[in-house]
Order: structure tokens, then sequence, then C-alpha cells
């Protein structure tokens, strides 16, 4: 299969479809990342806070995929924004990864209580002149966290993770992002299970119109707007599923049906309340 990519603003380029970790246990994750791989996975979302950066860099290692075919990201936990402390979070994730270097760094959330998500990205900023991070960006970061880093900072993020899926699609973020040539990567992009988005009328009519399922029609809107995604599962069969989403197109209707399903459902904690 082959993924499309998305170019980012620093020139480098990200598979559109990836494969993430969240409550991954760290004891299965080797062999759910070698599934994964197997699939035909190549971008892989983890976290120093998910606790399984060791197992998913055991898989990488086992699987005998060429490093320059793979596409890494992990990101830093809140507790180690600062500046040595991020410099040490990233040496001991690259350890635990087993890597070189990692294509995508993220800083998790913006934590405004702890104000120092500035600094956090000027350390960034060094990682990345390094080249162990070829690419660096952030996650959770609302309009406000972004104009700051953007009148404060000179490297502009190429990416933010956010919760994003039909009933939550973060329009003011979203087309702040683009406008500022960041990409999206959209975190829960299937509600994470938790909102019943699969079971929604405008989903079941598009998969049985198109053959296919609810949770592909969904990951085939993300594509066609744009978004990088990278759901989740434990089981490789619908990790397969989540992968066979290449051979069908939503037509207008049905795009704009799904889109329609906004309705502010956030499956999780507001940024601004993350410490
Ligand atoms: P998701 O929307 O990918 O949902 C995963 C859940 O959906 C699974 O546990 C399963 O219950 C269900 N599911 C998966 N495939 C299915 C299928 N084919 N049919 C029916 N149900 C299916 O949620 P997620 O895992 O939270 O998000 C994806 C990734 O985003 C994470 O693994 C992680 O890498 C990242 N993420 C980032 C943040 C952040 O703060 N930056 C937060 C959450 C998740």
């Amino acid at each position: 299969t082959q993924v499309p990519v998305v170019q980012l603003n620093d020139g480098r380029s990200i598979p559109q479809l990836g494969f993430g970790v969240f409550k991954v246990d760290p004891v299965e994750t080797e062999r759910i990342v070698s599934d994964a791989l197997e699939v035909g996975y190549r971008h892989l979302d983890t976290a120093r806070i998910y606790d399984n950066e060791a197992g998913v860099g055991r898989a990488i290692a086992a699987s005998g995929v060429p490093r320059d075919e793979l596409f890494i990201t992990t990101k830093l936990w809140n507790d180690d924004q600062g500046t040595q402390s991020v410099f040490d979070a990233f040496e001991a994730s690259l350890e635990r990864l087993g890597l070189d270097e990692v294509d995508l760094y993220l800083i998790h959330w913006p934590s405004p209580a702890r104000d120092r998500y500035v600094e956090t990205w000027q350390a960034f900023e060094r990682i990345r002149e390094s080249g162990r991070a070829r690419s660096i960006g952030v996650s959770n970061f609302l309009v406000p966290h972004l104009e700051r880093l953007l009148s404060e900072t000179s490297v502009v993020p190429a990416v933010d993770q956010i919760e994003l899926h039909p009933a939550h699609q973060q329009p003011a973020t979203a087309s702040f992002a683009r406008e500022h040539g960041i990409a999206i990567e959209a975190w829960g992009p299937l509600g994470q299970g938790k909102y019943p988005l699969l079971e929604l009328p405008e989903v079941t009519s598009a998969a049985s119109a198109h053959g296919k399922t609810p949770a592909q029609v969904v990951i085939r809107w993300h594509l066609q707007r744009g978004n990088i995604v990278f759901p989740k599962s434990n089981r490789r069969e619908r990790m397969a599923e989540n992968f066979d989403v290449f051979d069908f197109t939503l037509d207008e209707a049905e795009m704009q049906a799904i889109t329609a399903l906004e309705r502010e459902g956030r499956v999780s904690a507001h940024p601004d309340e993350v410490e």
C-alpha cells in the first residue's frame, strides 16, 4: 500500500496514515507494534507518558524495516518542560527507542499553568538544529498558545497534534494552523471509541454505499480533509481494516454530511486545564 505523504513547512514529509500507541500496554507493545509494521504501517506515534517507547523500539529493531522507511514521533511530557530538562528527556526517549534520531518531537501539552512552553520550544529549536529531531511540533496547542510561539520564537511548528474527529473539528485552531503552514495531526480520530461516531447514520450509510466499515469511512474523511491520522487498535484485524482505506473515495455529499456532525464533542480534557 502506498500511503500518501503530507509536506511539512520544514521541507520534510510525513506519511498521512500511521499507527498510534496511546494506552497500548507496555508489556504488549512490542507484539502490537510488530503486527502494525507487518500490516504495513511505517509511521508510529508514541510519547514518553505512554510508557511504551522501549517496546516500540524493540519492535522497530526486530522488524528489519530500514530506518529511512520509518517515521517515528515521540513527545515531551509536561513535567519535563524547561531547557536542560528537555535535553535530558529527549536523550532518555532516544535511548528507550533505541534510535539515533526521531522524525518528529512534540511538546505534548502547552500546560499554561507552568508557563514554560516558550522556553521549552526554544530548547526544541536547538534539538532540531542538532539534527536528532528532524522536525519539531506541538500538541494540544490552541490559537493563543500558537500565537505566542509565533511571536516569541523563530521556528514555526511543523505540526499541531490536536483532538479532532467529526464531532469535534476545532475549526478555529485548524484554520489558524492552515494559515500558518502548520499541518494538523488529528488525535482520537475515531473519537477514542468513547463517542458513538461509528454508529451515526451519516457514517454507516456511507459505509454500506462503499462496502467499507464505519471506521474506514471516518479515516477516509480525515484523509480527504488533509488531516494526518494514526488510529490505534490492539487487534491485528482492525489494524489491517484501518489501513485499507485507499480503494474508495467519499463523494462531496458524503463528506459534507460527516462534516456536519460537528457538535463540540471533546472526548478529553481542555488543553488549558491539563497541567
Ligand atoms: P482512536 O480514535 O484512534 O480510537 C482508538 C479506539 O477506537 C480503539 O481503542 C478501539 O476501541 C476503537 N477502534 C479502533 N479501530 C477500530 C475499528 N476498525 N472499528 C471499531 N473500533 C475501532 O483514539 P486514540 O488511540 O486515543 O488516538 C490515536 C492516537 O493519537 C493515539 O494512539 C496516540 O498516538 C495519539 N493521541 C495523542 C494525544 C495527545 O494528547 N497528543 C491524545 C490521545 C491520543
